[in-house]
C-alpha cells in the first residue's frame, strides 16, 4: 500500500494501506453511521472532538476494515475501537441476527450453544479490561449491549455460559472463552487486541496464538458453508498499541487482511 500524510500542529498522522477511507474532524461527521443515542453518549463523555488517532481510525473500522493502530498513551485509543465496534453491533443487521439468536435460545434450538458472542477484545492486564468495559458501558449504554470481563463469565462447571455482545478479556481466560462447548464463535463481528506490544510478548504468546487458531478454524468453516454473505455481518480484526517494533508488525501483518495501518508521531519503530 502507499503511504500518505498529514502534518499538523507538531503530530504526524502517517496511513498506509489501498484506498484508506478519510479521516473524520468532528465526531458530527459520523451522523448517519453511528446512531444518534451513541454521539448523544459520546457528547455526555464530554468528548467535544475526535483525538487524532480517533479521526483516522473511526471511519477505517466503520468501513470494515482490520486496521493496525499505533499512538501515544493517553491519545485516546479505547473509545477509537469502542465507537466502530459499537456501532457495527448496533447495526440493523447485527441487531436483527442478535434477536433472531436470543429467540433460538429461549426455543432451544441452538444445540446447547448458550453464548453468540459478537465482540471479543484482549487486553493484557485485568485493570485494563476494566477500564475498557466501562468505556464500551459509557459510550454504547448498558441496556443496548451486554458486556462483560471474562474473569467474572462463569467458564468451568455444568451451568450454561450466560449470554453476552463484548467480551473484554485477560489473554488465557479469552481462549478459555472461545473454546467453550457452550459458546458459538461464528457470529463474532470484532476482534480487537490492545497493547498488541505486550500481548504479543513471550508471556502471552501462545495464549494469543491459541485464540487465532480458534478464530481460523472459524473463518475456514464460514469459506466452506459460504451461505448468507452478508458482508455487514463478517468479522473484522482491529490491533492497537503505544508502540509497533518490527516483529508486532510482522506478526499482525499475517493476522490482519488487506489491514489499514494508522500511525500518530514517529514512524513504527
Ligand atoms: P490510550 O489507550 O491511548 O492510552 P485512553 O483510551 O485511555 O488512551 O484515553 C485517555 C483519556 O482520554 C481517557 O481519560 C479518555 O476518557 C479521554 N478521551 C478519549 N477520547 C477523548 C476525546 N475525543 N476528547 C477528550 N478526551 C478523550
Ligand atoms: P486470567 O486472569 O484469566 O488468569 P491471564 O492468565 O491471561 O488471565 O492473565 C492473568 C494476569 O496475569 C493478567 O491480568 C496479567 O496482569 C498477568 N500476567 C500474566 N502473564 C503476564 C505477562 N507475560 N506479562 C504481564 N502480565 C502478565
Ligand atoms: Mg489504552
Amino acid at each position: 500500500g502507499s503511504g500518505s500524510s498529514s502534518s499538523g500542529a507538531g503530530d504526524r498522522v502517517t496511513v498506509y494501506g489501498d484506498s484508506a477511507p478519510h479521516p473524520i474532524s468532528y465526531f458530527e461527521d459520523l451522523e448517519g453511521e453511528v446512531k444518534p443515542p451513541i454521539l448523544a453518549n459520546i457528547a455526555a463523555a464530554k468528548y467535544s472532538r475526535p483525538t487524532l488517532i480517533q479521526r483516522s481510525v473511526i471511519p477505517v473500522m466503520l468501513a470494515g476494515r482490520d486496521v493496525l493502530a499505533c499512538a501515544p498513551t493517553g491519545s485516546g485509543k479505547t473509545a477509537a475501537f469502542c465507537i466502530p465496534v459499537i456501532a457495527k453491533l448496533l447495526s440493523n443487521a447485527a441487531q436483527r441476527r442478535s434477536k433472531r439468536i436470543k429467540k433460538a435460545v429461549a426455543d432451544g434450538k441452538t444445540s446447547g450453544k448458550t453464548c453468540y458472542p459478537m465482540a471479543l477484545v484482549v487486553a493484557p492486564t485485568r485493570e485494563l479490561t476494566t477500564q475498557i468495559a466501562s468505556e464500551f458501558v459509557k459510550l454504547a449504554g448498558r441496556k443496548r449491549l451486554r458486556v462483560t470481563e471474562g474473569h467474572k463469565l462463569r467458564l468451568s462447571g455444568p451451568q450454561p455460559v450466560a449470554a453476552v455482545d463484548v467480551v473484554v478479556s485477560t489473554p488465557r481466560r479469552g481462549a478459555v472463552f472461545l473454546s467453550h462447548p457452550n459458546v458459538a464463535i461464528s457470529h463474532l463481528l470484532w476482534f480487537v487486541l490492545d497493547e498488541v506490544d505486550r500481548l504479543f510478548d513471550e508471556g502471552f504468546i501462545s495464549q494469543i496464538d491459541d485464540i487465532f487458531t480458534l478464530l481460523k478454524q472459524h473463518e475456514r468453516a464460514e469459506a466452506e458453508a459460504s451461505g448468507e454473505h452478508n458482508a455487514s455481518l463478517q468479522l473484522s480484526r482491529a490491533f492497537f498499541s503505544a508502540t509497533v517494533p518490527s516483529h508486532v508488525e510482522e506478526l499482525s501483518g499475517a493476522v490482519l487482511v488487506n489491514e489499514v495501518r494508522v500511525v500518530v508521531g514517529a514512524r513504527m519503530q
